[in-house]
């Protein structure tokens, strides 16, 4: 199967297990319109990252990578109104785009954007083991550095997602020296021999191709 079978399968799917969704289609077509590129997770991904987060029962999550905030709406509506996303993104437009999304999905209220380089705001992130799970989906050549901060910062129990992590296949040809590659390649060399993460690689086929997640435990 290639890539156009994945997107059907992924729509044919789509059309029993999630429904309409407004907030959802603005925040895709008001990032379309001030250029951001397409790639946010699939609305299939974001539900699983609902999901996940609510049947965790996490209430605070650290995201790193917001575009223009649509794994964020699926975030804040899982932890609900008593809880907290804070999200980090590199970009000034793609931020604000981000703010207008969250605030039209009505769920503005519970995050907070962090703009600038993640390595930085990450590194003035307070809060030791104060946050329940983390989702890593920026520049993939630091998430090295992603994960040892959302370690810091995910309590024991808690749960660490990097996406992207499969892409293709092409994180296992070490052939291709891609700087994406080559970072997915460092944080799976990190994790062989870190003692307090233990995770397992989640293939992914689906309207976005064929990747994976890696899901990781903090200990
Ligand atoms: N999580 C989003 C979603 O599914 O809707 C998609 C995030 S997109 C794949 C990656 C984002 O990371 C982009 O908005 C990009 O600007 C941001 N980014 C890239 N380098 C960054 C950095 N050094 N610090 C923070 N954000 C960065």
């Amino acid at each position: 199967a290639g890539y156009d079978a994945w997107d059907a399968s992924d729509q044919y799917h789509a059309r029993f297990l999630l429904g309409p969704d407004a907030a959802l289609d603005f925040a895709l077509s008001n990032s379309k319109k001030h250029g951001l590129p397409d790639i946010a997770v699939s609305a299939s991904q974001g539900k699983l990252l609902h999901l996940l987060v609510r049947s965790l029962g996490a209430k605070r999550i650290a995201e790193v990578g917001t575009l223009g905030g649509y794994s964020t709406i699926w975030f804040a509506r899982a932890v609900g109104p008593e809880g907290k996303v804070v999200t980090f993104e590199l970009q000034d437009k793609h931020a604000k785009v981000a703010r207008e999304n969250l605030e039209h999905a009505g769920v503005g209220d519970r995050v907070e954007i962090v703009v600038g380089p993640a390595a930085n705001s990450l590194a003035a992130t307070e809060g030791n083991g104060t946050f329940d799970f983390a989702f890593v989906d920026a520049d993939k050549e630091s998430n090295v550095t992603y994960v040892k901060e959302c370690k810091r910062l995910v309590k024991s129990g808690g749960v660490i997602i990097v996406d992207n992590v499969v892409r293709n296949g092409a994180v296992a040809d070490e052939n291709n020296d891609h700087p994406s590659n080559v970072g997915v390649r460092a944080l799976l060399k990190y994790l062989q021999d870190d003692q307090e993460l233990e995770g397992t690689t989640v293939p992914t086929a689906g309207s976005k191709g064929f990747d994976g997640w890696m899901y990781l435990l903090r200990k």
